[in-house]
């Protein structure tokens, strides 16, 4: 079939391992990076142009969209959806999974564990605001922030206090988190392909850092997971409405707590620490799922 990869760079690890695992497997693929295609919109024949020609005849699209292409990355698959082209990741589920208070919002709502988690944009109520997520020790994040920047762990209300102020004074939303130390530092990754966790790595932070992301120099292995965590790896997935997804967990003593949803995970720290083949497992259940028309939405919403 033909598959189209949106992605801003066909260098980037993960795109190469889908254009190299689909094409492996007899498909015709395309990197296209979303910013450069432009399109019309019509309520009749609705479509996407690239370097001057009409991208036509696809059966299937793998969205690789950056957090800081967004909004004009999602329209694009939207456009595709329109067109009637199956996205192995739709454009709503995509947008919502970016918004983290959302996200929150939905999972909780469905049950999955949780960190206790307050989030403010403005208050001068800095003590109840901290009493509400359950008192120090605290994370506060930056909800803007990535790879573990503007994550600090407080240890005192004092100290949440000040954090807060601070944050506050940069006018941003910010999370104010239970501390799971009993994570001791390590986060784990679930792949989830269609319902499946295909891998999992557990994330360690460098020594004296709670964070456990790998670019502050943490490491990463694979891990056997419980099926607690399976199954709420896949039911966050599913919530989010992801077929592709990066579920991150950590391991509390009242269960797994989920951090994050991740729509566009990344397969090189996974695919090297866990020795599976996650790009096949991508590209097999595109092989069963596509098929014209089989977006959900529709491209609505
Ligand atoms: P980013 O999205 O910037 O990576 P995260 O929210 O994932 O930020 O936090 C970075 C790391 O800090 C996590 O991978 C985890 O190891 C650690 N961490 C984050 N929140 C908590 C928490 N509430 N309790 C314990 N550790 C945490």
């Amino acid at each position: 079939m033909k598959i189209c990869i949106l992605s801003r760079n066909k260098e980037l690890y993960s795109t190469a391992r889908l254009l190299d695992s689909a094409e492996k497997r007899g498909h015709e693929v395309l990197v296209v990076d979303p910013l450069r295609c432009y399109m019309n919109i019509t309520s009749h024949k609705p479509s996407i142009h690239f370097k001057g020609e009409p991208l036509e005849g696809y059966s299937a699209i793998i969205p690789r969209i950056g957090a800081s292409i967004t909004f004009y990355g999602t329209a694009v698959v939207r456009q595709f959806e329109m067109m009637g082209v199956y996205s192995v990741n739709e454009s709503v589920a995509i947008s919502r999974s970016r918004d983290k208070l959302r996200s929150l919002q939905l999972l909780a709502r469905r049950g999955i564990g949780l960190p206790v988690t307050g989030f403010s944009h403005a208050t001068m109520y800095t003590q109840d605001l901290i009493d509400l997520a359950g008192g120090a020790p605290l994370v506060i994040k930056l909800l803007e922030g990535t790879q573990g920047i503007g994550v600090v762990l407080a240890e005192t209300n004092n100290a949440a206090e000040s954090v807060i102020e601070a944050f506050r004074g940069l006018k941003q939303n910010i999370l104010v988190q239970e501390f799971i130390k009993e994570a001791d530092a390590k986060d784990i990754r679930c792949f989830v392909v269609g319902g499946k966790v295909v891998a999992a790595m557990m994330r360690t932070g460098k020594e004296g850092d709670f964070r456990s992301n790998i670019h502050r120099g943490g490491k990463a292995e694979g891990v056997k997971i419980t099926p607690e965590e399976r199954s709420t790896a896949v039911r966050a997935a599913q919530i989010m409405g992801l077929n592709v997804a990066g579920v991150d967990i950590l391991r509390a003593n009242h269960g797994p707590v989920v951090m994050e949803v991740n729509s566009s995970p990344g397969l090189e720290g996974i695919e090297k620490a866990t020795g599976k083949n996650v790009a096949d497992s991508v590209i097999a259940f595109i092989e069963k799922n596509a098929q014209p028309g089989r977006t959900k939405t529709r491209g609505k919403g």
